[in-house]
């Protein structure tokens, strides 16, 4: 093979990958004091003269490598994460060598095709209606930014209202329905879309955040109702059989914040989790999630593919769109990255059992954490139904100090909350990497980080 100019500089850069991923899993998971401290590095005056290319990778990766957080790693459990598999790490090499713009055939004939094939493959892995419409975007909360803008256009143009032309000027008031456990991405999709923050019918939820069905309100058919397949805290997800039974008959729009839980519906052992959210009318899901594809990649579905183009499509003369699927007809973008690309490298490698694997060995080690922490007396505060897990120390404060003793001893991360109304630490179990080993090693650091921070407060009379 004939090297090209840029041959070495790849290469480099991926010998400095290999290394940064073979020291992932034994490095110290939040970046250490000195790293961060060396971040200074970085804050010089802009240059005013060319450096050579080899320089800034090595400055980079000197500088830049030991200050990220190892959440590809094995043992990292804060938000909702999961890693990179090894086959969407190097699918997004290969495509950053193509550097598509994935926004039309024209522009990137594999982008769009792969685009196909992978919205295609979710609708039958999830089980959601065949015919439905799928915009690639950058994450969950724009996969709801966009499927509610399709949400918004579907009620208000049954009303007679053109709201892409019109606006929402004047327009017919529409009912915004949402559990009070709903992800604030969902609240933030709203206030984009004009519906508001806070002017919206809040539904209290039961004690593991699930909308409570005595509390629906009244839906018709100016009603937009947003639930969620995945509580961030408990895992819990909302019953969408029953809320699906009442929205349909009344016309209401049911939209489902699926952004990890929706993957629950590709296991066979626990799809009962998720029961009837397929009667959805819009869902958004991640893939850099559970999936563990690389940042950043997630979907939006609408049962009904025309609203998603009448909110989203644009069009112009030198623009050269097709008649065909063209990606940007269906996501707030115009040119992006061909990000379906790390998410077929994940499917085409895992394929349907893989993919359920994936999903029921990250339940299978949240339940272990679970039975491990409890049994060395620690309180478990949910129903561990999926990946999620959330631990009580004691008091707040005892709950509080354990978390930050877990982050600063650096075997593993996990983040903290307040779930109603108790501090607790959460464990999301998200990544391809964790092993059982892992996860035994992560119980025994907790359970000795938490007694000896017992022990000194016992000495110290607190
Ligand atoms: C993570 C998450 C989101 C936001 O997703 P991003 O990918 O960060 O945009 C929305 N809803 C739920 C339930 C989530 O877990």
């Amino acid at each position: 093979m004939n090297s090209s100019p840029t041959q070495p500089l790849l290469q480099q850069a991926a010998d400095r990958a290999q290394r940064y991923l073979r020291d992932l899993p034994e490095r110290h998971v939040a970046p250490l004091p000195s790293a961060l401290e060396a971040l200074k590095g970085f804050r010089r005056a802009l240059p005013d003269s060319p450096t050579a290319p080899e320089a800034v990778l090595a400055e980079l990766d000197e500088i830049g490598s030991p200050a990220t957080v190892a959440s590809g790693g094995p043992r990292y459990f804060g938000f909702v994460v999961g890693g990179s598999l090894p086959v969407t790490t190097a699918a997004n090499w290969l495509a950053a060598a193509w550097d598509q713009n994935a926004a039309m055939k024209v522009l990137s004939p594999v982008a769009a095709c792969l685009e196909e094939v992978t919205m295609g493959w979710l609708i039958e892995l999830f089980g959601l209606p065949a015919g439905c419409g799928a915009g690639f975007v950058s994450g969950a909360s724009q996969a709801n930014f966009t499927a509610l803008a399709a949400a918004r256009h579907s009620i208000l143009a049954r009303q007679g209202w053109d709201v892409e032309a019109r606006g929402l000027y004047g327009a017919p008031e529409l009912k915004v329905v949402v559990s009070d456990e709903i992800h604030a991405t969902v609240l933030k999709a709203l206030s984009l879309l004009g519906l508001g923050r806070e002017r919206l019918f809040r539904v209290p939820v039961d004690g593991q955040g699930r909308l409570r069905m005595d509390a629906l309100p009244l839906l018709d058919d100016s009603t937009l109702v947003c639930v969620q397949a995945g509580n961030v805290n408990t895992g819990s997800s909302d019953l969408f059989a029953e809320i699906c039974a009442r929205a349909k008959p009344a016309g209401a729009w049911v939209h489902v914040d699926g952004a990890f839980g929706l993957w629950a519906a590709a296991s066979p052992a626990k799809r009962r989790v998720v029961d009837g959210v397929v009667e959805a009318d819009s869902w958004a899901v991640d893939a850099h999630k559970w999936l563990n594809t690389p940042y950043d990649g997630a979907i939006a579905f609408c049962r009904d593919p025309e609203s998603m183009r009448a909110a989203m499509s644009l069009n112009a003369a030198y623009l050269m769109v097709s008649d065909e699927r063209e990606p940007c007809h269906y996501v707030p973008e115009l040119s992006r990255r061909a990000r379906g690309v790390e998410i077929w490298a994940a499917l085409r490698s895992l394929g349907r059992l893989g993919v359920a694997e994936l999903i029921e060995r990250s339940c299978r080690h949240a339940t272990r954490l679970a039975e491990g922490l409890r049994s060395a007396g620690f309180t478990v505060l949910n129903e561990v139904a999926l990946n999620q897990v959330l631990v009580s120390f004691g008091d707040d404060e005892a709950t509080r100090r354990v978390i930050a003793g877990i982050q600063e001893e650096g075997t593993l991360w996990c983040g903290g909350t307040v779930w109603q109304g108790h501090t607790a630490m959460r464990i999301s179990v998200s990544s391809w990497a964790t092993s059982d080993a892992d996860v035994e090693r992560c119980i025994a650091a907790i359970v000795a980080i938490a007694r000896a921070l017992k022990k000194r407060d016992f000495k110290c009379g607190r």
